[in-house]
């Protein structure tokens, strides 16, 4: 199971669809040369990992030099349903 709080930062968790770096290593670019972000292949799928590991209103949040998981991070910054109307 992928460990989004073990690395320098929680999309390392997961393995790149992209360029194929296994989980904890750096994306890079074609030239071998470390890529300044992440693929994006890669962060979508770490955020989908994340949500089946934790659920959609989890977040994962700095915490220092670390990272720890805020189980209902994203709570208060999705939008609700209106309210129904009783009439
Ligand atoms: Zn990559």
């Amino acid at each position: 199971m992928p460990d989004f709080t073990a690395h320098r930062h929680p999309v390392l968790a997961v393995r790149c669809p992209d360029c194929g770096r296994a989980p904890g290593i750096w994306c890079r670019r074609p030239s071998g040369h470390m890529a300044t972000d992440f693929h994006q292949s890669r962060k979508m799928e770490a955020d989908r990992v994340f949500i089946d590991q934790y659920g959609p209103d989890a977040s994962v949040e700095r915490d220092g030099e670390g990272w720890i998981i805020d189980p209902r991070g994203r709570v208060g910054i999705r939008p609700q349903p209106e309210q129904m109307a009783l009439f």
